[in-house]
């Protein structure tokens, strides 16, 4: 078993000394049978959350109702949750009503695909009841039961379908591929923000192209904020063969952005905004459009470089590699550039109030502007003494 399960396994054991059941499940078994790494896990048990809080002295109620309790043991936080069913989902979303009960079977049948409904004992015994080990085996993602009822239960398991058969490169089952294809459309009832993590895991995954291929299929995408007449943007995406270069959401979606042709700046937030992405993200994006411009007009300028800033050249540098254009080494020329923030100047508002004699104000400002230009084109060494004369100077000039 993979080391994080270790410190586990003596909570799972005093779970089950005091009477009740108690296993990893979900996304942590399903990895560890693949092989993959895992980055947490979860414990699904038969015991009652004040039953979890009479077992073990230190405990926090992450989402009691839910029937989520997280037991703390040697500085570690390990999220219990109660077995429960769930009923309602008037909304094909959230359901009405959560139902602890006793029975594993019970909990494991109203979760996504068979994939996602392995358990796990405490000494690494598989539980196995709705044959997702051989799904597994077959890299299939198939809906738990029957596709129709749960893509109407919760639409969103048709994103997670998707985002599953990128992320670990799988096929859906022909079933669970109809139940999309017939029901995409409640998709339009889910939350943007749970639809835009799914969509972003999918462009992380090992295989986007599969993925894409299966919400371009699917017309999902048709569902999705903003994007249906994109069709054959995405269908290019689908295509491309150079995905693997691309590492973070921050270059996925820079490509997608640049692969839509959203070049405007207002064009771009107001994209990004209906996809409720926060705006730290639609900065970078607009950073490196704007470079990505200036790279296919060839020569790139240090200042450009400066302003755009190290992560966005990074991201300007994938998106050039994926659509396959020359970008020299951009990396290396934003290495080298005199100062790579404006914190490094030489001199700052302080310096230059108190020894070039510069009051408070905009003049301040476009002062510290154009000695930065200077010094990031090196018309001017970064340093405090030289910085400050020539202050005085532009000053003096008016
Ligand atoms: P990841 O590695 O991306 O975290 P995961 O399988 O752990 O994958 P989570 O979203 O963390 O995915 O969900 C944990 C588990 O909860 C899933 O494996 C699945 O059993 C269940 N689950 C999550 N979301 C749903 C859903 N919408 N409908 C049914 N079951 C779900
Ligand atoms: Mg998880």
């Amino acid at each position: 078993l993979p080391t994080l399960f270790e410190p586990a396994r003596p909570v799972l054991q005093k779970i089950e000394a005091a009477g009740y059941e108690a296993y990893f499940v979900g996304g942590c078994v399903r990895d560890t049978i693949l092989g993959d790494s895992i980055h947490d896990i979860d414990i699904a048990t038969s015991a009652y959350p004040s039953e979890i809080k009479a077992i073990f002295k230190r405990t926090v109620d992450t989402g009691i109702q839910h029937g989520t309790v997280m037991i703390l043991d040697h500085g570690t936080g390990y999220e219990t949750t109660t077995f429960r069913t769930e009923s309602g989902y008037q909304d094909y979303r959230r359901p009405d009503k959560v139902t602890f009960v006793r029975s594993l079977k019970d909990d494991l049948k109203r979760r996504d695909f068979t994939i996602n409904a392995l358990a796990m004992k405490e000494d690494g015994t598989v539980i196995d009841l709705f044959n997702g080990l051989s799904d597994l085996q077959n890299q299939i993602i198939k809906a738990v039961g029957n596709p129709e009822e749960r893509f109407h239960e919760d639409a969103l398991r048709m994103m997670r379908a998707v985002r599953f058969a990128s992320k670990l490169d799988f096929n859906i089952e022909d079933a669970t591929l109809k139940g999309i294809t017939d029901n995409g459309e409640l998709l339009t009832k889910i939350a943007v923000e749970r639809i835009e993590v799914e969509f972003s895991k999918l462009l992380l995954g090992l295989n986007p192209p599969k993925g894409l291929q299966y919400f371009i299929d699917t017309n999902l995408y048709q569902y999705c904020p903003n994007l249906i007449n994109y069709k054959d943007a995405l269908q290019k995406l689908a295509d491309a063969h150079n995905w693997s270069i691309i590492k973070n959401k921050q270059q996925a979606w820079s490509v997608l952005i640049y692969a839509l042709q959203l070049t405007d700046r207002g064009q771009i937030t107001s994209f990004m905004k209906q996809w409720k992405l926060p705006n730290d993200l639609i900065n970078h994006v607009q950073k490196v459009i704007k470079l990505v411009d200036i790279i296919k007009q060839d020569h790139v300028d240090n200042l450009a470089l400066f302003e755009a800033g190290m992560d966005a050249v990074k991201s300007a540098v994938i998106v050039a590699k994926f659509f396959g254009w020359p970008h020299h080494d951009l990396v290396d020329q934003f290495d080298r550039l005199p100062i790579q923030d404006s914190h490094q100047l030489a001199v700052n508002g302080g310096n230059l109030i108190q020894q070039a004699g510069i009051k408070p104000g905009p003049e301040l400002g476009e002062v510290i502007a154009r000695l930065q230009r200077m010094v990031v084109n090196e018309q001017l060494p970064n340093n405090t003494e030289v910085l400050i004369q020539t202050a005085k100077r532009i000053i003096e000039k008016g």
